[in-house]
């Protein structure tokens, strides 16, 4: 099949090259934050004349596939002997442990950099570096390695091709879509009262980049009267992706029947259902590394196979679809239904692979969020859900028992959990349950971040038992309460709470979770809220990030009003 793709350096080496497997010993989840400060703090250091993000395309031209590849070095740096393509790293395995045959994906996509680069440049031969930073001392290793031009243009080209069979797979999804999206008719003999109108709202909303919140009465049929309208604007430009957010499971098969309804009426559209981790784990205990589960073992390996696999032969990837071809290819059901979500058009999940700031889609980036719409199913629950969502409590007992558990074998990090223990205490009321606090104290933030410094370090050598799975656990909790405090502010109350026996917590609590759930909605292309109970409307309008209004509508069947993206 002829046709064009554009994809990321990253994108291409990270399909061709993966292997190995899932090990999720402990790690830290702020890796993709700490990754982007470290990058930033290696470019600052840059010699004179040094650049960073170097933007780099080319196309190639494999058996009728034009493949636009592009993408952008974090470094070009001058050298006596020629430029040098730098890719920065960050790792939390030790450096030593760390040589050139360690991660051949990390060079795989500096290599893309380099033939690009010497391509433009028309350079003989070019260098290639890896700089590594390790996360926690945030000490430095480079390792430079020079090629050809001809060497990379054969690498390439050989990256390409093997590429290029799941592109077929790719285009000749993109070509089903674009041939049954356009003719798709409403699914059902005809429009129930106020379910055009809805329709109508959701499609023209995701046409003008704008937001709506929808009041419908139950039985109106919502599912369908807004994933139609959201699937027939699939067709528009730059819509990529619908996002179907629910609360509850329910709902979830809802949206699938309704899917399903749809390819009764000839949609072929590839759909993935996300299911929760603990939920879809084929294991007693969900411990993903390779020693413990079969499924992690190896799922790089086998992963490619199994997306062909489904993709080939499946449309709709609901719960038992993806956990037939997990069973098949023996891999991972959950990381596999998260490695889907890339390749479909819509995504049906939880609020918080959106919402949520500790666990929401990493690899949703920003030029995709553009393209998407999010449809928010029952969204007067996203208000309780996202003051959850971003509320964080620490508690005084907690770090006492971690001080008591590692005073023999570490001083530090008993005497840091001590002192933040101290720190809550000092607001400890003996007569009052409750005491709002008007603003966390400068040490106690400070203390935070060095026990998590600390933790860290001893998280990462081969410690066991229970002392270990309290520390994890109370590392979890300090890194959520330092990840909510970024957010802290005038929409927040900072309530300590005196609990029984001596313990004291110190929450964070978002009152109000609007300005968050705004600047989330913000990213992606629209966002459509709808319930049967958005009232009072006013209230839920503005909770759910509305603001601007544009049209309003207060008829006895819809309540409805558009915002603009701003
Ligand atoms: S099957 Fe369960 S334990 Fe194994 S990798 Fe997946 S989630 Fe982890």
């Amino acid at each position: 099949m002829e046709g064009k793709m554009t994809i990321s350096v990253r994108e291409l080496v990270s399909y061709v090259y993966r292997t190995g497997h899932i090990d999720e010993r402990f790690q830290t989840n702020t890796a993709l934050l700490e990754g982007t400060a470290i990058h930033q703090e290696v470019q600052k250091k840059y010699k004179e004349g040094d650049q960073s993000e170097v933007f780099l395309e080319y196309e190639f031209n494999k058996e009728g596939l034009l493949l636009k590849v592009q993408g952008r070095c974090d470094g070009l740096l001058i050298s006596e002997e020629g430029p040098v393509i730098d890719e920065i790293k960050s790792t939390g395995r030790e450096l030593d442990e760390i040589d050139e045959t360690t991660h051949p994906v990390y060079w795989a996509q500096a290599k893309g950099y380099a033939f690009m680069y010497a391509e433009k440049e028309d350079l003989d031969q070019i260098q290639v570096q890896l700089t590594y930073v390790q996360k926690r001392t945030k000490d430095k290793k480079r390792m430079r390695r020079t090629f050809t031009y001809k060497e990379l243009k054969g690498f390439m080209e050989e990256t390409v091709e093997k590429y290029n069979s799941y592109a077929q797979i790719l285009l000749h999804i993109r070509e089903q879509k674009e041939k049954t999206v356009p003719d798709l008719k409403f699914p059902f003999q005809g429009y129930r009262e106020g379910q055009r109108k809805l329709a109508g709202s959701v499609y023209r909303t995701v046409e003008e980049k704008r937001n709506l919140f929808a009041q419908a009465p139950t039985g109106i049929g919502k599912t369908i009267s807004t994933l139609f309208p959201a699937v027939k604007a699939l067709q528009l430009e730059d819509m990529d992706r619908v996002f179907y957010l629910t609360a509850k499971t329910i709902t979830r098969t809802t949206a699938e029947e309704s899917l399903l309804k749809m390819k009764e009426k000839g949609l072929m559209l590839r759909s993935v259902t996300l299911t929760a981790k603990d939920k879809i784990c084929f294991q007693e205990e969900t411990i993903c590394q390779p020693d413990f589960c079969a499924f992690a073992d190896g799922y790089y390996d086998r992963i490619n196979g199994a997306i062909v696999d489904i993709l080939l032969n499946e449309t709709q990837m609901t719960r038992p679809v993806i956990e037939y071809y997990a069973r098949k290819h023996r891999i991972c059901p959950f990381e596999f239904s998260l490695d889907l979500t890339d390749v479909v058009d819509i995504i049906i999940g939880d609020y918080n692979y959106i919402f949520d700031p500790r666990v929401s889609l990493k690899r949703l980036l920003p030029d995709r969020k553009k393209k998407t719409a999010i449809l928010v199913d029952e969204s007067h629950n996203l208000v309780e859900r996202a003051r959850d969502m971003y509320s964080a409590a620490i508690h005084k007992q907690a770090y006492m028992t971690v001080a008591e558990d590692w005073q023999e074998e570490d001083d530090a990090l008993a005497k840091i959990s001590e002192a933040i223990g101290k720190d809550l205490m000092r607001f400890y009321s003996s007569t009052e349950e409750y005491v709002q606090w008007e603003q966390v104290p400068g040490e106690l933030e400070e203390n935070v971040e060095r026990f998590l410094t600390q933790a860290e370090a001893l998280l990462q050598e081969e410690v066991e038992g229970e002392r270990k799975e309290r520390l994890i656990d109370v590392y979890f909790q300090s890194q959520r309460f330092l990840k909510i405090l970024e957010y802290v502010d005038d929409h927040y109350r900072l309530i300590g709470e005196s609990k029984s026996q001596g313990d004291f917590s110190f929450k964070l609590f978002c009152l109000d979770p609007s300005h968050v759930l705004r600047e989330t909605t913000k990213g992606f292309r629209s966002g459509i809220f709808f319930s049967a109970t958005l009232s009072p409307f006013a209230y839920y309008k503005e909770m759910l990030g509305g603001r601007e209004v544009i049209i309003f509508c207060n008829c006895l069947l819809l309540t409805m009003l558009l915002r603009s993206m701003s």
